[in-house]
């Protein structure tokens, strides 16, 4: 059974009427109530520290007419996995929203729509926070997370996912970071012109990150940008750890050792970032996350079914709720073993034994493909939090994989950004 807002009263209710933690007098067993101590001692945990997702493609969403951020939705009913109610519902204080846009031509008119797009999405975005500016606040800087969950407001920063909207042209990077984008993601599923990704079936063009790539991680660090590996092939970890003069993240990537995945990380760069002084955060996507048995019948399904689709910018509701449909008929057809809590939180193990516990935290991909059983969406975030508690982490702990880490790396991009600036003066 998980948790949510509504049993975690129950508990609290439960625990004021049993005295606390039961144990049978013989064995000294914990009883049942043990395990709800255990739910509410981390419930009050999750509540006390800064909760941050480093990753969400909810602009995608946020861009269809008439869809309300103010407004909860049903999961199963409309796929949206973030709103600010359940934000609110699941304790999750800060979330970097991510403008994707989707890898297409590498010409001057693609990188024209890939642009505007962008834009629309970051417009999106800080309109919907200060139309919402009761709950919810535009965050820039570190601190602003820290002062918005005081005023118990969400804290929304913006991300790009797939550095194609900068074109060719290195003067955009600066004209998003002045719209409030505080990270990029070099590259998506395919190779563009900054950098090779890790699933491009073409394989690796640039062997990395590409001479226009590196010009734009000094322009993300002369402004105080985090640069997001995630995605990118080996050859661009490697390339960006040595090109950054700030610590980098990956936004959303888990652990190769434990699921072997090329969007996984191996040992040898995990040891890297830690050595950087970086980030990784853990995803919620179930095919990073375990072991699938092979199912081509499954795969076939899925490739026809995706090769029928839209682009995102041109489907309707019915055409996502059409394509939500067929997706749960090959589900139906074709079971998987479902990716849980205990997976995630196993690769958590695995990261913070190879990294150490400065360098790992939590970038659901909610309204990208994340969300698995127990953490549906992000009303059902706390479960991530019991499952540290069960396995023994502290609340200090905790409070550095939840979002301590990533402020860190932050704080020390804008310190790098700074020195920049002050030596391009003098
Ligand atoms: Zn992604």
């Amino acid at each position: 059974m998980f948790y949510t807002r509504k049993n975690y009263l129950v508990i609290f209710a439960l625990l004021l009427l049993t005295g606390g933690c039961v144990r049978d007098p013989d064995t000294n067993a914990a009883t049942p109530e043990a395990e709800e101590e255990l739910i509410a001692r981390a419930l009050e945990i999750h509540d006390r520290v800064l909760t941050f997702d480093s990753h969400a493609d909810t602009p995608l969403r946020m861009i269809e007419p008439g869809f309300d951020m103010s407004e909860r939705h049903d999961p199963n009913e409309t796929g949206s996995k973030v709103d600010y109610p359940r934000m609110k519902e699941g304790g999750l204080d800060a979330i970097f929203f991510a403008a994707f846009v989707a890898q297409d031509i590498r010409d001057d008119d693609g990188n024209t729509r890939a642009k505007a797009l962008g834009l629309q999405m970051i417009d999106t975005v800080v309109a919907s926070t200060q139309q919402n500016a009761d709950i919810v606040g535009l965050a820039l800087n570190p601190e602003d997370a820290y002062e918005l969950e005081k005023a118990g407001k969400r804290a929304i920063y913006i991300g790009i996912e797939n550095g194609y909207p900068i074109g060719a042209d290195i003067a955009n990077v600066e004209l998003y970071f002045d719209r409030g984008v505080r990270y990029i993601t070099l590259v998506h599923s395919s190779n563009n012109d900054l950098a090779d990704s890790a699933t491009d079936p073409e394989g690796p063009e640039h062997g990395g990150i590409s001479a226009f790539g590196k010009e734009v991680i000094r322009e993300m660090n002369r402004l105080g940008m985090i640069v997001d590996v995630s995605h990118g092939s080996d050859d661009v970890f490697f390339d960006a750890i040595t090109e950054s003069k700030a610590p980098i993240i990956a936004s959303h990537s888990n652990a190769r050792a434990v699921t072997d995945h090329n969007r996984n990380m191996s040992d040898e760069m995990l040891k890297a970032m830690a050595k950087n002084g970086g980030v990784v955060q853990l995803t919620m996507l179930a095919s990073y996350l375990r072991d699938m048995p092979e199912n081509p019948e499954r795969d076939a399904a899925i490739a026809e079914l995706r090769a029928k689709r839209k682009p995102a910018d041109e489907m309707t509701r019915e055409d996502r709720k059409v394509m939500r449909q067929a997706m749960s008929e090959i589900n139906e057809r074709f079971p998987t073993p479902p990716a849980t809590v205990q997976h995630a939180v196993d690769h958590i193990d695995h990261m913070v034994a190879i990294a150490g516990i400065d360098h790992v935290g939590i970038g659901c991909d909610f309204d990208g493909g994340g969300g698995i059983e127990g953490v549906f969406d992000a009303s059902e975030v706390m479960n991530i939090t019991i499952e540290l508690v069960r396995r023994g982490y502290t609340e200090e702990e905790i409070e550095k994989i939840w979002g301590g880490n990533l402020m860190r790396v932050f704080t020390e991009v804008q310190a790098v950004a700074e020195e920049m600036q002050s030596q391009d003066v003098s």
